[in-house]
């Protein structure tokens, strides 16, 4: 797309820094910044001197959620901010979009001169599950959803400690505690779309709603193990049909389901012993269900396990279901989506209301702070590949909206 010659220094700056971060050519290789990596750490440090440039002042917290605060010392009312790591071979701007807007609006607002020196901005650590196998580490610590010491005890495939790794600037920032949620007004988070929801709807910006949390069952499906040949049809107690026969009501009851959209998926399946010749004595897979109601899930578990009793009884096998995870749905503030949306449209910025399917920062910080987020067009519509990618009209016009809700939202004490 050829650019806007309208296009303000800052939207240029955040593409020019979002490709200084890459080590490598990024649409070839993507982005290596897996959390602790030498490619996390130096982007991290960039990050430290442009906030500095910026008049904000760095720290960090026992987890390494990376602060950067008006050098006033005057308290913040507002917290912006992402994630600066990356999956293995990822894009420029999931996560990195976030913190380098937030950088411009707090550079902005924080200054001397009768600025308002309002604006804090955050990166959150280890928003990827990628390498500790759990994600959004920092933030859930932050919100007090998962504990320090759980966090610390993370370990990775090679058994190292998340805990043991204090890397790069960690030990050299002064030390603290983040922003006290109670002194903020308002969290935003501004984030590259994950899906073609923009671009479909040619739209620049989507304000979210809310963002879906996932549920997850593990169903364990028990029969009688025999020989593929001599065990005649009828009379078998086959633990791999039963569970295939799960499987499709799962994707049924998804597609039936009454109420907020939800979705389900059954992305694991181990089979015992898995051969040929062998009717299969065990099957064990797991439910991934994603709602944005905490009651859809209520309504999908009770409706899946009338569906599980019958298959026992069709099959003549036990099946043994246990709840793995149960996150609750995030509620985005509707003030802040409404200042959100208000500002795109005194912008003339084509924005859409969207929910989010895929977890954010945002998700455990809503629990704290009255929390808005803001989705930027992907040009693809594709995350978690080299091929993610941005055009710089929208994040200007991101940054434009953005920066028209703090002020929407700084003018209406909400405090
Ligand atoms: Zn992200």
């Amino acid at each position: 797309m050829v650019e806007s010659s309208t296009v303000s220094s800052a939207a240029r700056r955040i593409m020019e820094r979002a490709d200084a971060i890459c080590q490598r050519d990024p649409l070839e290789h993507g982005v290596g910044r897996v959390v602790f990596t030498p490619e996390h750490i130096r982007a991290r440090e960039a990050l430290v001197s442009w906030a500095r440039d910026a008049g904000l002042r760095p720290s960090v917290d026992g987890v390494g959620n990376f602060w950067f605060l008006p050098a006033s010392g005057s308290a913040p009312r507002f917290l912006m901010g992402s994630h600066f790591d990356s999956v293995p071979r990822g894009g420029r701007y999931d996560g990195a979009l976030g913190v380098l807007l937030a950088l411009e609006v707090a550079g902005d607002r924080c200054g001397p001169g009768g600025a308002p020196n309002d604006v804090a901005v955050v990166d959150f650590i280890a928003e990827e599950s990628s390498r500790f196998g759990v994600g959004t580490v920092g933030s859930s610590v932050y919100a007090g959803t998962r504990s320090l010491e759980q966090a610390l005890a993370l370990e990775d495939s090679h058994g190292v400690a998340f805990g043991s790794l204090r890397p790069g600037l960690w030990t050299q920032l002064p030390e603290y505690d983040g922003v006290d949620p109670r002194v903020l007004d308002a969290y935003l988070e501004v984030h590259v779309d994950q899906a073609t929801d923009l671009v479909d709807a040619r739209a620049q910006v989507a304000v979210i709603d809310a963002i879906a949390a996932p549920t997850r069952w593990r169903v364990a499906v028990r029969g009688v193990q025999a020989h593929s040949g001599s065990a005649p049809m009828a009379g078998r107690h086959d633990a791999l049909l039963a569970a295939a026969e799960l499987i499709q009501r799962v994707n049924a009851l998804a597609r039936s389901h009454v109420g907020s959209e939800l979705r389900a998926t059954v992305g694991a399946l181990d089979v015992l012993p898995n051969a040929a010749n062998v009717i299969a004595g065990e099957a064990v897979f797991i439910v991934d269900l994603r709602v944005l109601e905490v009651d859809d899930a209520l309504t999908f578990g009770g409706r899946f396990g009338a569906e599980v009793s019958d298959v026992m009884a069709r099959h003549g096998v036990t099946i043994e279901v246990r709840q793995l995870l149960s996150d609750r749905p995030a509620q985005m503030d509707g003030a802040i989506a409404e200042a959100l949306a208000e500002a795109a449209a005194a912008a003339n910025v084509a924005a859409i209301g969207v929910s989010s399917w895929s977890a954010h920062d945002a998700m455990h910080v809503a629990s704290l702070v009255p929390s808005g987020m803001l989705l930027v067009r992907n040009v693809g519509g594709v995350s978690h590949s080299p091929q993610e990618a941005v055009d710089v009209d929208d994040v200007d016009a991101a940054l434009k909206v953005a920066r028209g809700a703090i002020e929407r939202l700084s003018g209406s004490g909400r405090r």
